[in-house]
């Protein structure tokens, strides 16, 4: 099978000078369509530049990165946009806009798609549906608990269908239970649309869900 996202030889560092410290050192990976990657590793081991080098959030600096054929490296601005557009982020806050409803910050994942409103409207409905959330789709985000909040950003996320989710942290702050929920539907979406997900936690209540566990440690990924 092709992988979605192959990462060779990938270094970073922050700051310059004698205050320059690499976070990333001498990344090999290669993730495929369909599987759950869960990401561990300690509290500042460059999980997070890791992910937003993948999300075509942060330049790369030193070896090659592909995602969906196309390599960061050196990309254009542009590119990257595009490539951004393709991949579906889940945070551990979940970046809801208050001023919108719930369908409408689902929608808003959709804007760039050539799509008529009614049909940007019926699939963010059905996505809020597929989350639980069907009859919560008028409401904003502060009339919603933690656990639907984050369920409305899963439905913003896999929307438009993305080819690679990447999740940081996704049940940081939420409770055992909802962090659970959320998890199962991230891992049920990903398996019916056949996406890539890589999954940063270190929650380790839901370990279990992976199919393939990577640990980091000092910016080295470990077997
Ligand atoms: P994790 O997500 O595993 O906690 P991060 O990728 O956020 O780790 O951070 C890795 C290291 O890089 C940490 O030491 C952090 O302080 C540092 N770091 C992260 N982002 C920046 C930045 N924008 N500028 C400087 N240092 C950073
Ligand atoms: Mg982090």
């Amino acid at each position: 099978m092709h992988p979605t996202v192959t990462i060779n030889n990938l270094n970073h560092a922050f700051g310059k000078g004698n205050l320059r410290r690499t976070v990333l050192s001498d990344i090999n990976l290669a993730l495929y369509p369909g599987e759950i990657v869960l990401l561990t590793g300690p509290s500042g081991s460059g999980k997070t530049t890791l992910l937003t080098l993948m999300g075509a959030l942060r330049s790369v600096q030193d070896g090659s990165l592909q995602i969906l054929d196309q390599e960061l490296r050196g990309a254009k601005k542009r590119r990257l946009v595009k490539l951004r557009n393709q991949i579906g982020f889940i945070f551990q806050s979940h970046n809801l806009l208050d001023c919108l409803t719930a369908a409408e910050n689902v929608e808003m994942a959709l804007k760039l798609h050539k799509l008529s409103q009614r049909e940007r409207r019926s699939r963010s409905h059905a996505m809020l549906s597929a989350v639980g959330l069907g009859e919560h789709s008028h409401k904003h985000p502060d009339q919603l608990s933690g656990g639907q909040k984050q369920r409305v950003a899963i439905a913003r996320a896999l929307v438009a269908e993305p080819k690679i989710v990447l999740a940081d942290e996704p049940t940081a702050s939420l409770d055992s239970h909802s962090g659970r929920d959320v998890v199962n539907l991230i891992q049920q979406l990903a398996h019916q649309q056949h996406c890539t997900v890589l999954l940063v936690t270190h929650d380790n209540r839901i370990l279990d869900i992976a199919e393939r566990n990577l640990h980091i440690e000092d910016g080295k990924l470990c077997a």
